[in-house]
């Protein structure tokens, strides 16, 4: 199926970066989630993303398909015209930002919406992160932190939790006593310059607090799942560690968004979309950092079992405009491609296949979100 004319909903992406910021990064490490020097140096250029991708980009740019040749390309444009040509090539109806990585490095959200239309996602440990050196005590600190939640912002549509990242999703419950002898111990650090919230506890406690206002409030709460930067023990970021917050009838109000296909965690996710009516799932950073068959190969798996109306379009695109471009690119032609197979298999008839289209690259966004985007 060609699935080009349908625009795009991008539930889950970042920030572009600032030109001095992004002039500090080598291209090619935009394409891996490694950021050891010798990972930029000697292997982030020899994957089938980046070997395919630089066809890719030299297609759409006028250019030889060469990083050499592509960076000249790119030294000959503003970053506006590269953008429009990245996000007009992308054919997208709006994006989700989580304009929580690289704070201080990147574009506001108002510079991207010369070109499309964007909403906020609020990332929790950044909001606590902010407030720490501010508050007085623990109990100050709450107030402080459930005023900027409850209600959520105008401009926020959901919320972000890179727990994930930190100490995992087997999220326990903490009692205040415990919260606040770790609170101590943090805003000591804070004060010293280290305000990022590494211990185990207090990133449980604050998430479950964020997870029974949004469930208050019916927003959807988004979960770094599956593969990321090594900071991340994948091993944690297995969403089946969620089963006791998916159990629990205080977050029933929250819909629970499992990013990036769960990957390698494909089956699970699906499994847990399929009996949880509050779980949902995308497709980001899957598409594109894997090689075709596994980007077909993980949207199928999403789809063995997973309503499709649990799944969404997604990039995760971040830094550089090209990721918007490649993601929109191979989003649609393995979707495309998966529901071909669908039809062949009789699992679908070719109107329910176009359903499922629209469905997974806007509408299940759209409704999930309540945005008035059509
Ligand atoms: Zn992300």
């Amino acid at each position: 199926m060609d699935l080009s004319a349908i625009p795009l909903l991008d539930q889950h992406a970042h920030n572009l970066l600032k030109p001095e910021a992004a002039d500090r990064k080598p291209f090619r490490a935009a394409f891996t989630e490694g950021y050891h020097s010798d990972i930029i140096a000697h292997h982030a250029q020899h994957t089938f993303f980046f070997r395919r991708s630089l066809r890719e980009i030299g297609q759409l740019l006028a250019c030889e398909p060469t990083e050499q040749a592509i960076l000249t390309r790119r030294s000959q444009l503003s970053l506006e015209q590269l953008t429009a040509q990245c996000f007009t090539g992308a054919n997208m109806e709006g994006i989700l930002i989580d304009d929580g990585l690289l704070p201080g490095d990147i574009l506001p959200l108002d510079w991207h919406q010369q070109f499309v239309p964007v909403q906020r996602l609020l990332r929790i440990e950044m909001l606590a992160e902010d407030l720490v050196t501010k508050a007085t005590s623990l109990d100050n600190f709450l107030a402080q932190y459930r005023a900027a939640l409850d209600p959520p912002p105008a401009d926020v549509v959901g919320l972000k939790s890179i727990i994930a990242y930190r100490t995992g999703l087997d999220v326990q419950p903490v009692s205040i006593d415990n919260a606040r002898a770790k609170f101590a111990v943090w805003q000591a650090d804070a004060q010293n310059g280290w305000p990022r919230m590494v211990d185990k506890k207090l990133l449980d406690f604050l998430l479950l607090h964020a997870l029974e206002l949004a469930a208050h409030h019916q927003l959807p709460v988004q979960f770094h799942t599956g593969f990321g930067d090594p900071d991340l023990d994948l091993r944690l970021a297995n969403p089946l560690h969620l089963r006791p917050l998916l159990e629990d009838h205080r977050y029933r109000g929250a819909s629970f968004v499992l990013l990036h296909a769960s990957y390698p965690f494909a089956r699970e996710a699906g499994y847990l979309a399929s009996v949880y009516p509050h779980v949902y799932l995308d497709l980001s950073l899957a598409v594109p950092y894997l090689s075709v068959s596994g980007m077909q190969r993980t949207v199928r798996e999403l789809l063995e079992l997973a309503p499709f109306t649990k799944l969404m379009y997604a990039s995760d695109a971040h830094q550089i405009p090209e990721l918007y471009y490649l993601a929109a690119k191979w989003g649609r032609t393995v979707l495309g491609n998966a529901l071909d197979e669908a039809v062949r298999d009789t699992d679908l008839t070719a109107d329910e296949a176009d359903e499922v289209a629209e469905a997974v690259l806007h509408g299940n966004a759209r409704r999930l979100y309540r945005l008035n985007t059509v």
